[in-house]
């Protein structure tokens, strides 16, 4: 039996995720238009690869990593680009990004599909099908699998944890998946212990989910993999907490899982790797929660691009009530400005928002120093001092008191008696400091420049006058190179590129030898030299 540690702090709300996860997943119908943005994962925006007006198959790639921190995208069913604009995006902000969009032909005709035989290719290769084939976290972060799925300079990542805790009220897609495709999770484990080097796999779900544990557990058999019950306790599906959960490790301040040996991933990534390297499938689609104030809540399979507002369509007839939509769950997600906007590789789930379900906070009252929100963060920070920081615009104190380590979860804002929006405050201070960041890099980059061109200036100078005091000097005293007999100058210069080329140096290069180097290619020069001539005093004697 596992031990298990408890993180600190956490909070327990009201779950909602009955609602959702009484029906199987279905597959939504194709829309009539996808609008496939070229970034939805962390790093580099995907190139586009193809033209308005081309015609393209399901599964065919439509924009090429670029980057070493980014994954393609790829058409999710067959149809004619009809758009490459700029389109609103799921973000709070809704600022617009570079989208493909493609009308369907209604054919749904797949590119052809091959399965990768990833245990005899280089594990190099298969992290860039992978990347080919657009994997990315598909738990929020959206972060490039690929990348997160090389050891790099460690060889290997001893344990690697898959996260199927959804802690978040009313999302269920997870649950929903590992009821119904636990093998091929459990195959896609498999792949990603392979490239990682992995010695444990380790399976962390909360325990609200039985009949995911039962699914889980009965396709690990015989797979030496652990499916551990986790107590049900919001943050509890975070990545660190859920590594302190099942390891009892905490990755340091500002450092990465892999420093104590760990690499996680959410559950559905590990099923959109199998999808890939088993059957040749781009990733396409995803399972997507729909819940909330809608009449039938449930699991969908969508294809990414699919609009939100075609999406809650399926739900049933529209409630008038319905204010917004909300991507991702109460705690950490957001609201979407409008619902045309399309489903992306984040979407895990939209939950339609009203004022019977999500009524308005009270207005904020004066912070009264309680400590509850110390007592509920689960990073152990101190919320109230990262709130008076924030607030009072000084930054440098907030990164002192670790404001890069807050994980936005909302739980200090959950338990704030005095109903302050804390997160908001951490989220305006972080963009603030990334803001002066940039502005402070770009203000260095901008002096570097000046100072090259100043450096450059004067060293142009110098040069025009070395030059002309030369020329001075020659005119001044011509006794001094009469000497030189033009034609032995010739010959000497001769024999020298004849040696540099015979050593391989060119004249471009030579100025980057060392001192050392040229006096081996001397030494190896002379030795030449005297075997010629030994050859030649040979030849010359009598035989
Ligand atoms: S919970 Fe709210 S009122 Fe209490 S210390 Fe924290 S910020 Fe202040
Ligand atoms: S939002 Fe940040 S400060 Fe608040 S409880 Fe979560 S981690 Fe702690």
């Amino acid at each position: 039996m596992r031990t298990l540690y408890q993180f600190h702090g956490g909070v327990h709300p009201a779950e909602h995720k009955q609602e959702s996860s009484a029906h199987p997943i279905v597959m939504a119908p194709l829309p009539t238009q996808l609008i496939v943005p070229l970034q939805q994962h962390i790093g580099q925006r995907a190139k586009p690869l193809v033209q308005i007006g081309d015609r393209v198959l399901k599964g065919q790639m439509i924009g090429q990593a670029d980057g070493a921190t980014s994954c393609a995208v790829h058409a999710p069913t067959s149809g004619s680009v009809s758009a490459i604009e700029m389109m609103p995006m799921p973000h709070p902000s809704s600022l617009p990004d570079l989208c493909i969009s493609i009308t369907p032909d209604g054919a749904d005709e797949w590119i052809t599909r091959t399965a990768l035989d990833y245990q005899n290719m280089n594990p190099g290769e298969v992290r860039n099908r992978l990347r080919d084939f657009g994997l990315a976290g598909l738990g929020g972060a959206v972060f490039p699998s690929h990348v997160k799925l090389n050891p790099g300079k460690l060889d290997k990542v001893p344990t690697l944890i898959l996260n199927g805790a959804e802690c978040e009220p009313w999302i269920t897609c997870d649950d929903l998946l590992m009821r119904e495709r636990a093998a091929e999770i459990i195959a896609g484990a498999k792949i990603m212990q392979y490239l990682l080097s992995a010695d444990a796999v380790l399976i962390g779900i909360e325990d609200n989910k039985p009949q995911a544990i039962a699914a889980m557990r009965a396709a690990c058999a015989a797979t030496g993999f652990e499916v551990i019950a986790v107590p049900t306790r919001y943050p509890s599906g975070g990545a660190k907490q859920l590594t302190k959960i099942l390891t009892g490790k905490e990755p340091p301040s500002g450092g990465r899982s892999t420093d104590i040996g760990v690499q996680i991933f959410n559950v559905a990534t590990a099923y959109s790797v199998a999808r890939a390297v088993l059957h040749g499938e781009p990733m396409i689609s995803r399972i997507v929660t729909v819940t909330g104030n809608v009449e039938q809540p449930r699991n969908y399979e969508v294809l990414l691009g699919t609009p939100v507002k075609e999406l809650v369509a399926l739900t049933g007839k529209q409630r008038n009530d319905t204010q917004s939509y909300i991507m991702g769950g109460p705690m950490m997600g957001f609201a979407l400005p409008t619902d045309n906007v399309p489903v992306i590789k984040a979407s895990n789930c939209l939950i339609a928002s009203s004022p019977s379900l999500f009524p308005a906070p009270p207005p904020a009252l004066p912070c009264i120093r309680c400590t509850q929100c110390a007592q509920a963060c689960p990073v152990n920070l101190q919320p109230q001092d990262l709130y008076w920081f924030s607030r009072g615009r000084e930054f440098g104190k907030a990164q002192e008191y670790n404001l890069f380590d807050c994980i936005e979860c909302g739980c200090c804002d959950y338990v704030c008696p005095s109903h302050i929006p804390l997160v908001q405050y951490y989220r305006f201070a972080k963009s603030e400091i990334w803001a002066r960041e940039r502005e402070k890099q770009q203000a260095d980059l901008a002096r570097e420049r000046h100072e090259f061109r100043l450096a450059r200036i004067e060293r142009e100078k110098k040069e025009r006058a070395d030059k002309l005091a030369a020329k001075t000097q020659g005119s001044k005293a011509p006794a001094a190179n009469a000497d030189i007999d033009p034609k032995k100058a010739a010959i000497q210069a001769a024999i020298e590129r004849a040696k540099l080329k015979r050593s391989g140096v060119t004249p471009k290069n030579v100025e980057n030898l060392s001192v050392e180097t040229l006096k081996e290619i001397d030494e190896i020069e002379a030795r030449r030299t005297q075997l010629k001539q030994a050859m030649e005093k040979q030849s010359d004697s009598p035989k």
